[in-house]
């Protein structure tokens, strides 16, 4: 299946090889070779790769569950199929298609969890660049039931960070139960996830208090994207006070905390209004959701822990910004510069996206 491409032995790839070490980009590492994939296996020879804090989480050993070793991270890839292992039956894609890998390398797809359409918490999931290498070198193993296909009319580069930051917060948004005109903070709204959330936010009708940190977020959220406020959380006294005037003094309807701090979660029952939803994206490892019960209860607040998406969200994710009604804003990269991405991650340096390309060295 594999006549049309020449697959090499080996590969540069950026690995990991204990959690919370370095990371070493290695020009030598193996390729699976294609009589070597398993049925339901693909080999994608990836043009490029967004890089997630999520990475950065797995990378640090951040959170409470353990990533494999040696790991190479990565789950926002496109490139193209070069194989597929011998006995697949019934793929739903074909060798020469361009794909996505994202988060949800595979599930089982007949569970309770899998069938109500949560495949995220199916028990047997493979995760990319967690339980399974991922994307951050040129060849990576995923499956055909989970690859994602990429529309014609979008540039790989941009269709890699619709595959986990904008399907993460287009899904987060639908279930939201928000409706035109409500008001949506976004705190973390100038990093990868929360650029994409002002943006499928305001696609929805909603208006948004985009609430992250220093003047080139700001300039992204306020002038590109159209937020309608900007709170920076370093310069406010008082935030509950900020989204209150903003408000005419109710709160926002919900909020979608796309930070990865215990801190940007810190005050949301207070700023939200009567009703609120509190979605909880942003996953620090070891901080706790401390809510006020009382209003929690008082002001019948919901609290919504969303987990990235199914195949059919990002689907629709990547629809919206194929069709240019969102656009990811990243600065491309080679891979070998991804131990600086994580530095700038880390410092919070980073507006937008930074996309990884595999192609220049
Ligand atoms: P990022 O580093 O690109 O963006 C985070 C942003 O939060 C930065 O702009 C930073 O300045 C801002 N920030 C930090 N503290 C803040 C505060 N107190 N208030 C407001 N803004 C603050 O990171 P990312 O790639 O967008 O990922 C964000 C988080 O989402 C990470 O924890 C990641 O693991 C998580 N994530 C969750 C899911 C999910 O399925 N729930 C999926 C992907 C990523
Ligand atoms: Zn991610």
């Amino acid at each position: 299946m594999s006549h049309e491409y020449t697959i090499p032995k080996t590969q540069t790839a950026a690995i990991i090889q204990k959690v919370g070490g370095s990371l070493e980009i290695v020009k030598d590492h193996p390729v699976k070779q294609p009589e070597d994939l398993a049925p339901g296996e693909c080999l994608v020879k990836l043009e490029c790769s967004g890089c997630c804090h999520t990475d950065l989480h797995a990378a640090l050993n951040d959170w409470p569950l353990t990533p494999k070793t040696p790991l190479i991270g990565g789950h926002e890839g496109v490139g193209i199929i070069v194989a597929i292992g011998e006995h697949t039956s019934g793929s739903p894609v074909k060798v020469g298609d361009r794909v996505g890998i994202k988060w949800l390398a595979n599930s089982c797809l007949n569970c309770e969890p899998c069938r109500q359409g949560r495949e995220q918490n199916c028990e047997e999931a493979q995760l990319s660049g967690f339980t399974v290498d991922g994307t951050f070198q040129e060849y990576a193993v995923s499956y055909v039931r989970h690859v994602t296909p990429i529309p014609k009319n979008i540039s790989s580069q941009e269709a890699a960070s619709a595959l986990c930051a904008g399907m993460t917060v287009y899904r987060a948004i639908k279930y939201s139960e928000t409706t035109q005109g409500n008001w949506l903070v976004v705190p973390g709204a100038g990093g990868g996830l929360g650029h994409l959330a002002v943006q499928y936010a305001r696609a929805r009708g909603l208006r948004v208090i985009a609430v992250d940190t220093g003047a080139e977020k700001k300039k992204l959220c306020m002038d590109t994207l159209k937020a309608n406020a900007w709170i920076d959380f370093k310069e406010t006294k008082d935030l509950v006070g900020d989204i209150k005037k903003l408000t005419d003094g109710m709160g926002a309807h919900a909020t979608l905390v796309t930070a990865g701090t215990g801190a940007a979660y810190a005050q949301a029952i207070d700023y939200l209004r009567t009703g609120g939803k509190l979605m909880a994206v942003g996953l620090p490892g070891k901080a706790t959701l401390d809510a006020s019960i009382f209003f929690t209860v008082f002001k019948s607040i919901s609290i919504i822990g969303s987990y990235v998406g199914n195949r059919q969200d990002a689907i629709e994710a990547l629809e919206l910004c194929a069709n240019d009604i969102v656009k990811v804003y990243f600065v491309s990269k080679p891979l070998k510069e991804l131990p600086s991405v994580y530095e700038g991650l880390k410092k919070g340096e980073v507006t937008g996206r930074v996309v990884l390309d595999m192609e220049s060295k």
